[in-house]
């Protein structure tokens, strides 16, 4: 099919998704277990959180708790996994070292999806895809499926299209999808299933006639800001190709909390690094209170910057906790086990954290010798009332302490003077 060339020029946006993430993982070290319905449970053994394709196939929804599945487990031949975050930490962990190999631009969108940013002509961009694929296949060990397009948005629906439709075989390439076969495609979906649309939004779609993804696109994108949020206008922006969602370095998910950062210079040094996961353990430490969470799973790591000509690595390590925790103390010790693989001399561009197996504080007390003495000093809080007020910087942990003039911190080349609060920064008056 005929495209002007510019439109092959534009950068386009991968997104790989690891299929039924955490019973693929449990799959990777059991073959025992493949082709057989499995349910990944969540904490304490609640209820089902990831079904295999055969367990959905038996009409097990997401959700439904292990008391009322059990007494018909034997018969089904279902199995059933208490949930590893530890081992789906560093599943996820592998995965995104792979992935990083292939890309100018990676960002950890949650523990099993990640969005690459690529170039070429189509048809080397769905051999990239299938690259991705097979080498997570061969090497890690998991199933995944590779979505592109221009967009954010669009690359998350080809994905869906891949994973729905055995003819993709697992690649979804957009530019290489027919108009009429993307609209017959948009037509059956529900709207509800578009990246960032949930219930209640959908159930106010479908009140103004907008059941479909094709309803959705084909509505006016300023209608839908003035009756619904500049949010929703953007996906349908998106979904028509124009890119508008960038590239997000925080979030805080069902499972997970995400902190990751681009350095403004490169950190050539395992010391430089400790200091930025110093910073980041304190920081990632902040947002599980601000949300009354804590981790029991922390993976740590960083990553070369792809642009510059010289060696690549992208190491990660996956720590377990000794007790769910929000204390960052602990979270900055462990974030400290990725030092050991930091090569001094590379040029790291890139570090994070991920916390995973997150539940709400004070869920389960922990037994008394295994009581953590910061959190019950209320140090994180602390630390975090401090910076509030003083200012980021202003107080910190160890080698997140005060420095003059971390070099590596974000980029912010267009940025004022801080003239009010800073004594290095104030302006100068000069006599005549
Ligand atoms: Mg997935």
């Amino acid at each position: 099919m005929a495209r002007p060339a510019i439109m092959r020029q534009m950068p386009q946006i991968a997104h790989v998704d690891v299929n039924c993430f955490y019973a693929s993982a449990e799959r990777a070290f059991d073959p025992s277990l493949e082709g057989r319905p499995l349910v990944v449970l969540s904490n304490n053994d609640g209820c089902a959180v990831t079904r295999s394709p055969e367990a959905k196939a038996l009409g097990i929804a997401t959700g439904e708790p292990w008391f009322k599945l059990a007494p018909r487990a034997k018969e089904w031949g279902l199995v059933a996994r208490s949930s590893n975050y530890e081992l789906y930490g560093d599943i996820s962990a592998r995965v995104m070292e792979l992935l990083g190999r292939y890309s100018a631009w990676l960002e950890v969108y949650s523990i099993d999806e990640a969005f690459l940013g690529v170039k070429g002509e189509p048809d080397q961009l769905l051999a990239l895809g299938h690259r991705m694929k097979d080498a997570v296949r061969r090497s890690v060990g998991v199933p995944v499926c590779v979505g592109i397009a221009p967009t954010k948005t669009l690359a998350k629906l080809c994905n869906k299209w891949a994973k729905n439709n055995a003819a993709f075989g697992g690649v979804c390439l957009w530019d290489c999808v027919p108009p009429e076969a993307r609209d017959g495609l948009m037509a059956r979906l529900p709207v509800a299933e578009i990246w960032g649309i949930a219930g209640r939004l959908s159930n106010r779609l479908n009140g103004i006639g907008i059941f479909t993804v094709l309803d959705l696109v084909r509505a006016d994108p300023v209608a839908i800001r003035d009756k619904f949020s500049v949010v929703l206008m953007r996906t349908v922006l998106e979904l028509r190709g124009t890119a508008c969602i960038p590239m997000e370095e925080e979030r805080i998910g069902r499972d997970q909390l995400i902190f990751s950062r681009s350095f403004a210079t490169p950190v050539t040094t395992a010391a430089g690094l400790r200091e930025v996961l110093s910073i980041y353990g304190q920081q990632a430490s902040a947002r599980l209170s601000k949300h009354g969470l804590q981790a029991k799973v922390l993976t740590a790591y960083a990553a070369t910057s792809p642009f510059r000509n010289h060696e690549q690595a992208y190491p990660s390590v996956c720590v377990s906790l000794p007790m769910p925790t929000a204390d960052p103390l602990l979270l900055t010790k462990a974030a400290h086990a990725l030092l050991p693989s930091i090569r001094d001399g590379l040029k790291y561009a890139k570090a994070g954290l991920m916390l995973t197996d997150l539940r709400p504080t004070g869920n389960q007390p922990p037994l008394e010798p295994f009581e953590n003495p910061h959190e019950e000093r209320r140090i994180g809080p602390l630390l975090e009332d401090v910076s509030r007020r003083f200012g980021r910087g202003s107080i910190g942990l160890g080698h997140a302490g005060i420095r003059c003039g971390l070099d590596w911190t974000m980029k912010r080349d267009m940025c004022s003077p801080r003239y009010t609060t800073r004594w290095d920064e104030l302006p100068l008056v000069k006599a005549a």
